[in-house]
């Protein structure tokens, strides 16, 4: 029997590049690297306009002491601009410009590791990990190096997330199919640096082709083993995936290192691997490009800051007069307002879709209370109270009633009869909630310092 979660939603796939596989999109003229591609500080710029780069070399530096990643250029070329530029997630960030020569040279400091995995400790490989500028490829782009640190010492069991569960994205499934080798060895690596005793891959049971030779690959011994999940949404969300897994209920607010486990993305682990056998560091990602308005939708290998309206020339370009572009998945992904956002690490599909996938509801919005948002809600809330605290204003209600646990699935909306947009009015809350903690401590703070200096 397959493994899953309590409540959820069965969504459509549309999974029409599942039988695609992965084509190296041919050198983009431009990239457009931003300073900030993960959570945590923006990156310091380490190059000036003018200046020659080479592929994997180093162009954006954590500031001391604070929580990121490194950046580093994805193509050789020349640093065109460093400029204030808006991208995929609607934020203004300072963005490297580098003018393609198409020449590929690799800088001197991608060196490969060609010793055995047994002889680094988890520190050594952790800090490998952190200077490649790895950061959670499905979506979060937490930076991998910090994720190790937490759970180290703590999880029992090391989660492969391969759930892939929003509709139209098969860029994990393509490299489940084209690269297991990399993503177990990246397991094993991830393992040894964690310290985690055991190992679950967990697949969708929409991806059976994946699990044989990822079975094979892993052994018999029981460290590693592949587990099937029930194809349903959200199960791709950490929660959902422990609970589904282990039994193990994460409080909001907790950590999965709290529950004993440690979740790393399929296409991270591989990157892991990659980062340490080839020196490379995080620089290409595969991405989906889809949605009924792509002539030839396909899964592409890109350079990171890739334009969008790269990929979309590539796959022939489009058909119908796009309604909404989706940077990430039509569930939980962003909208954008044209094609010329650059591909992040954390960038897994891009989706143009036609007014034929995002009609807007032709009526007002009215909640009928049939308490469906609530039988689906993976969190178990009240999507439909909160939703009416935040109408009326009632921002302590909200709160009360859990906002701040809402993992912002939208599965209480997906479903909705009544059209509400219950995920909307949660984001408001949390928002709210927020900024409203954020004035509260910065008022204590204020009083404190006014105290001392009296
Ligand atoms: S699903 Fe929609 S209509 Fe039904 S209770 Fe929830 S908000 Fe109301
Ligand atoms: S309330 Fe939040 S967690 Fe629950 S279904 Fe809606 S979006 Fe998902």
């Amino acid at each position: 029997m397959a493994y899953t979660f309590r409540g959820g939603i069965h969504v459509d796939e549309h999974k029409y590049t599942s039988d695609c596989p992965v084509e190296t999109l041919p050198e983009p003229p431009v990239v457009k690297i931003s300073m900030n591609q993960n959570i945590g500080a923006t990156c310091i710029p380490a190059v000036s306009k003018g200046d020659r780069v080479l592929v994997g070399q180093l162009i954006g530096n954590v500031p001391e002491g604070a929580l990121g990643c490194p950046v580093h250029s994805s193509v050789s070329g020349t640093v065109i601009a460093i400029e204030d530029q808006r991208v995929s997630s609607g934020a203004v960030e300072s963005v490297i410009v580098i003018q393609n020569d198409e020449k590929n040279e690799v800088a001197d400091t991608v060196v490969p590791y060609t010793g055995s995995i047994r002889d680094l400790t988890p520190e050594d490989i952790t800090e490998r990990v952190r200077l490649a500028g790895i950061a959670g490829m499905g979506g979060a782009a937490f930076p991998t190096y910090a994720k190790i640190n937490s759970a180290r010492g703590k999880a029992e069991y090391l989660i492969v997330n391969c759930a892939e569960c929003e509709p139209f994205i098969t860029a994990d499934h393509r490299l489940l199919l084209e690269h297991p080798e990399d993503v177990v060895r990246g397991v094993k690596i991830l393992m040894r640096a964690v310290g985690a005793p055991q190992a679950y891959i967990a697949v969708e049971d929409n991806k059976l082709n994946a699990v044989k030779r990822l079975r094979e690959l892993c052994g018999k011994d029981g460290i590693i083993s592949v587990k099937v999940m029930k194809t349903k949404y959200p199960q791709g969300d950490e929660r959902q995936l422990i609970f589904a897994l282990t039994g193990r209920e994460l409080p909001a607010g907790k950590l999965p290192a709290d529950a004993g486990c440690v979740i790393f993305n399929a296409h991270t682990c591989a990157s892991v691997y990659t980062a340490i056998a080839t020196g490379m560091p995080s620089v290409r990602r595969i991405i989906t490009l889809s949605g009924d308005c792509v002539a030839t939708p396909k899964n592409l290998s890109v350079p990171v800051g890739t334009p969008a309206s790269c990929l979309i020339s590539y796959c022939g370009g489009l058909t119908k007069d796009p309604e909404k572009i989706i940077s990430g998945g039509p569930m939980m992904g962003q909208a954008q307002w044209d094609t010329a956002m650059p591909v992040k690490k954390s960038t897994s599909s891009i989706l143009i879709l036609s007014a034929d996938y995002s009609k807007k509801p032709s009526t007002p919005a009215v909640c009928i209370r049939c308490g469906r948002c609530i039988k689906n809600c993976p969190m178990h809330l009240m999507p439909a109270y909160i939703a009416q605290f935040v109408q009326l204003d009632d921002m302590k209600n909200a709160e009360k009633y859990g906002a701040m646990s809402c993992v912002e699935c939208g599965s209480c909306s997906y479903n909705c009869p009544g059209k509400v947009e219950i995920v909307q009015y949660i984001r408001v809350a949390k928002n709210y909630i927020r900024t409203e903690a954020a004035r509260m401590k910065q008022a204590e703070a204020d009083a404190k310092k006014a105290d001392a200096n009296k």
